[in-house]
């Protein structure tokens, strides 16, 4: 079932789960041993991130270097099929410009249709580690609204090969990412939204939005994108803060600021135990507000951390 089916059908405020795919080595049971906690809760969908394959330089008896490609999260596609097999639950792959070309998306969106899944998460994905900003494979998409036009185009059965014979179109449900304290590269929040519109004027049905803390920054750039034309789902995304080390991990890596009242609790704890007390009382608290709110989903970063955001859900 589609991400907006869900959200049409639902009486009230329901829940979804973002998982990781393990590192490579470790088996599928990492995932099952990670969701098995959170399944009670009946979540709508799960979605499952995406990785791309990254260069590292490995050192050879000789002492000189080898150029390798590793890729430390593969199976994002296959790991979706397990758990809808597995648990029953509507997945959500997520799909990115980077590393792609665009016969490799067509492959991967085909993949997709050809297990039943029905919904993809558009993204252009951050720069490789090697590189200083985001490079597109060569001749691949550059931001994530070009990827969304080559799935609309597959579900309107256009294929990149014109002369295939009665092409089927495929029918997924896209959702688009969007960032209540604006995408770090943008130059400032009106620019952001423009992107964000033109995404959803050309077929995004949803937003899951980017982490944030203060519940003010969500309800603001709810109130925006209204005012700019967005009418589809807005999703919170949300995470839970549990050791102090994230205090300064989180902004460098996801560009969103902490609350003042909420470091400064963290920076008293006197040890992580009681930091991932502090961050789940947060979490409950923007959970149970925005809920009150009226948000379709509250979607939940589990990464790591699954019976904090468990016992979370388990109050609301
Ligand atoms: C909910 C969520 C899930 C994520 N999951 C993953 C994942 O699984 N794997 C992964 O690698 N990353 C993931 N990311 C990170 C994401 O890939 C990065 O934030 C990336 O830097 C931007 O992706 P985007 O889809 O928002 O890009 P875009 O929409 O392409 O926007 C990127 C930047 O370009 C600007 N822009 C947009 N369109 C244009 C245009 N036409 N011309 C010029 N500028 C433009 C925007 O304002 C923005 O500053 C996720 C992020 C979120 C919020």
């Amino acid at each position: 079932m589609k991400v907006t089916e869900h959200i049409s059908q639902a009486k009230g405020t329901v829940v979804s789960f973002e998982i990781l795919p393990p590192l490579k080595g470790r088996g599928i049971d990492a995932i099952y041993n990670h969701l098995d906690p959170l399944m009670e809760h009946k979540p709508a969908f799960i979605n499952v991130t995406y990785h791309r394959s990254e260069h590292i330089f490995k050192k050879r008896a000789d002492g000189t270097f080898e150029k390798v490609i590793v890729r430390k999260r593969p199976g994002t596609e296959a790991i979706c099929a397990s758990i809808m097999n597995r648990y029953q639950v509507d997945t959500v792959p997520h799909l990115i410009c980077g590393g792609f070309t665009l016969q490799d998306t067509e492959d991967a969106l085909l993949t997709l249709n050809y297990l039943g899944i029905d919904n993809v998460l558009v993204l252009r994905g951050d720069a490789a580690k090697n590189e200083t900003s985001f490079e597109p494979e060569p001749g691949g998409h550059s931001h994530a609204i070009d990827l969304l036009r080559q799935v609309v185009n597959l579900n309107h059965g256009m294929y990149l090969e014109e002369e295939l014979k009665g092409p089927s179109g495929t029918k997924f449900c896209i959702g688009v990412a969007g960032y209540p304290e604006k995408h770090f590269e943008a130059p400032n929040m009106e620019t952001d939204l423009m992107y964000l519109k033109d995404k959803v004027d050309a077929g995004a049905e949803y937003i899951v939005t980017q982490m944030f803390y203060d519940n003010s920054q969500f309800f603001a750039f709810e109130k925006n994108c209204r005012a700019a034309g967005i009418q589809v789902p807005i999703i919170p995304g949300l995470k839970p803060i549990t050791t102090k080390k994230q205090l300064s991990v989180i902004p460098r890596t996801f560009h969103v600021d902490i609350p003042t009242e909420l470091s400064n609790e963290i920076l008293r704890c006197k040890d992580d135990k009681d930091v991932e007390k502090v961050g789940s009382e947060w979490l409950l608290a923007q959970s149970r507000e925005l809920k009150a709110s009226g948000v379709p989903v509250l979607h939940y970063y589990t990464l790591g951390k699954p019976n904090v955001v468990a016992d979370v859900v388990g109050k609301l």
